[in-house]
């Protein structure tokens, strides 16, 4: 492609599935003229990648159709929630690339009108209070072969139902005293179906509403509702909630909601080697088994943005699983795979040095700094070129070198010469050891004449390495990451933790960075050559570089593929 011709347009085209081809089919019966969708999070954790899936599956519909996805808090358990994990939530939204744009709403917002259909429940005989305990309730529930039995409290008159909500809801009651439960069918196949609870006393103090509510809605309660409330034509959920979806549409029929949505399930992400459960992530932080949420070997958004994966990898990666209907567990390496796809596009290229040894080359001037002119990335001409100063003494990566060179190592040895990228060919001339025989020093000689990295007469050394001008380096601590667990199927012996792998996280200090890397802000990734992937972790101080490893440049994901 010529520079001139006219670049192709930025946006992908989108796969369908069954999902996009029920919202395209309601469009085109004249159903709706553009689907209302909606993200709806419980704000008792930070986002992980399962939820990102949901989020670009949810807001990519109504951008696709012209339509508009809402983002809403299911905060209905204020004894879970807390301001920080909505904070978070929302962050992690815009920075995945999607905007709610005024439609951000709360499950709470509606707490008046939920209320209000409660009591058009019990006015029209589908709901009573019910004194049986939470214990109560399960033991009479039934099982999935066997039905269950009729609370004892369930045919009270419209009048005391309508008497004791009033009375949970003025606070009168204890946690627990007493819940709402619609009256359906305590024999139904679906055991959803069986008198499920619709409100529960909580004496707690919300993120919203403090302290105006002491009873809360269930899920099944609000969600349905809020959808109705919202105009939500698609309320799309993973399949858990399958069995729920009868109850859902139960409730829309018995009560006077200005819109009848409908919910389609799909199949929640799952990854190898992680584990995405809220409730066991927050496990992890809490007994501190991580740096905390966005810590970056954690699945959660902000973990892997703390990693340095770019959003664009995380959007190309959902687009790459799809949307399907069966459970399945998605390989790891093709997250990476998509990663380092944007990565190798977008990053620019510096040199680092995670285990120094010094290389003194000996025919080089001690007061003399050259300049090398090194590009930024070869692969976008746009990201220019940097000027990179070598001197005499350098740091280049102490397995690069081995004074007995192994069989099919063609790097750096006495006697050998290699290619310091970018700059001179260099032939080592000796060692330095300290007195327990450790290398500690490398003696070597450059030729002038491979100035850039070529040789005018053909040689072609075996070796490139990087290296970095030790008058110039920088140090820094870098992190480099293993996988969370050890396995790829976490707690299949029926305990997570013991899964955990104790070498998730290795610590390198004293390593060696060419300057500019200083520079680079957090929340951008560039490439150490032949190293990987690295970004600044939010601990980096101006004194105090700190790296983290991203990914590595190696894609496992053509080996998974070839192996069919
Ligand atoms: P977790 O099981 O991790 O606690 P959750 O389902 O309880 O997650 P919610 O905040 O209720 O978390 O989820 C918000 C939305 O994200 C829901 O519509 C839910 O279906 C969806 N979601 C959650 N986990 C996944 C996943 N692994 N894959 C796809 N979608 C998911
Ligand atoms: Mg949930």
């Amino acid at each position: 492609m010529s520079p001139e011709s006219p670049s192709p347009t930025p946006t992908a085209p989108e796969r369908s599935d069954f999902i996009r081809d029920i919202v395209a089919a309601d469009i085109a019966a004249g159903r709706i003229t553009a689907p209302v969708t909606r993200f709806p999070p419980e704000p008792n954790g930070y986002l992980h990648i399962g939820h990102a899936k949901s989020i670009c599956l949810n807001f990519g519909i109504a951008k696709e159709f012209g339509g508009t996805c809402n983002l809403r808090f299911d905060d209905t358990n204020p004894v879970k929630e807390e301001q920080e994990y909505i904070d978070s939530i929302m962050a992690d939204v815009r920075w995945l690339g999607f905007d709610w744009g005024d439609n951000l709403f709360h499950a709470s917002d509606y707490f008046d009108q939920l209320y209000a259909w409660a009591v058009h429940l019990i006015e029209h005989g589908d709901a009573f209070v019910d004194d049986l305990s939470a214990d109560e309730i399960r033991e009479t529930r039934g099982t999935l072969t066997s039905p269950g039995t009729n609370s004892p409290f369930r045919d009270r008159s419209v009048e005391e139902n309508l008497d004791l909500f009033a009375r949970m809801r003025a606070g009168e009651f204890e946690n627990g005293a007493r819940v709402l439960r619609a009256k359906i069918d305590m024999a139904s196949p679906n055991i959803n179906l069986r008198d499920p609870v619709l409100y529960r006393i909580v004496h707690a103090t919300h993120p919203r509403t403090g302290d105006t509510w002491c009873i809360y809605p269930t899920y099944d309660f609000a969600h349905g509702q809020s959808d109705a409330i919202e105009g939500v034509t698609h309320s799309i959920c993973t399949l858990e909630f399958e069995v729920h979806r009868p109850l859902y549409d139960w409730l829309v029929e018995h009560l006077p909601v200005p819109h009848v949505p409908h919910q389609y399930e799909f199949a929640r992400l799952n990854i190898t080697y992680t584990v995405l459960s809220k409730r066991f992530l927050l496990k992890l932080v809490q007994d501190g088994f991580v740096r905390g949420w966005d810590d970056p070997r954690m699945p959660t958004i902000s973990g892997l943005r703390r990693r340095g994966f770019p959003a664009e990898g995380i959007r190309n990666f959902a687009t790459e699983v799809g949307v399907a209907k069966a459970d399945a567990t998605h390989d790891v390496a093709l997250l990476e795979h998509e990663v380092r796809d944007v990565l190798n596009r977008t990053s620019q290229r510096r040199f680092g040095v995670l285990d120094p040894i010094k290389v003194v080359i000996e025919n080089f001037p001690d007061d003399l700094v050259e300049t090398m002119e090194v590009v930024n990335n070869p692969e976008d001409p746009s990201a220019g070129e940097r000027a990179v100063p070598f001197s005499r003494e350098l740091w280049i990566e102490r397995d690069d070198f081995m004074e007995e060179p192994a069989p099919k190592f063609f790097r750096l040895a006495p006697g050998r010469e290699v290619r310091l990228r970018n700059a001179y060919f260099i032939t080592c001339t000796g060692v330095e050891k300290d007195a327990s025989g450790r290398v500690v020093e490398l003696r070597a000689t450059y030729d002038p004449a491979t100035r850039g990295g070529d040789s005018p007469d053909g040689r072609r050394p075996k070796a490139t390495l990087h290296w970095v001008s030790a008058r110039h380096a920088v140090p820094a601590e870098v992190r480099l990451y293993d996988y969370l667990f050890t396995r790829p199927d976490p707690g299949v012996g029926g305990d997570l933790l013991a899964d955990l792998n104790p070498d998730s996280e290795r610590i390198v200090t004293g390593a060696m960075l060419e300057a500019s890397l200083a520079k680079v802000p957090v929340g951008e990734t560039v490439q150490f050559e032949r190293l990987g992937y690295f970004t600044p972790d939010v601990d980096s101080r101006p004194d105090a570089l700190v790296f983290n490893r991203t990914l590595t440049l190696k894609d496992t994901w053509a080996k998974v593929q070839a192996k069919g």
